[in-house]
Parts: structure tokens; C-alpha cells; sequence
């Protein structure tokens, strides 16, 4: 298991039609919020994917 380092809107054009990769209001750790060299790091539900 593992994460998605993005956080999306699920409001835009592009998340409600299911393509979240193109969110227009993205924020991926390490880019536009703090990276996640941490012991710990809070994450979203929808976050966690199976591999
Ligand atoms: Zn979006």
C-alpha cells in the first residue's frame, strides 16, 4: 500500500469528471505544501492506494 503525495480539490472541471491527475487546484507535497521528511505525516483517506 502506499500514498498519493497530491491532494486535490474534487471540485474542479477535472475532478468531478474523474481525472484527477489534471486538478486544477493540485498541491503536492514537496511542491506546494511542506515536503513529508517526517516520521509521521497526515494524509487524506482518498489518499491511500493498493498496489
Ligand atoms: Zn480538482
Amino acid at each position: 500500500m502506499t500514498i498519493d503525495l497530491n491532494i486535490y480539490c474534487y471540485k474542479c472541471y477535472y475532478c468531478l469528471k474523474d481525472q484527477k491527475n489534471m486538478c486544477e487546484n493540485k498541491e503536492p507535497f514537496g511542491i506546494t505544501k511542506n515536503g513529508i521528511f517526517s516520521e509521521y505525516v497526515a494524509v487524506l483517506v482518498f489518499s491511500f492506494m493498493n498496489c
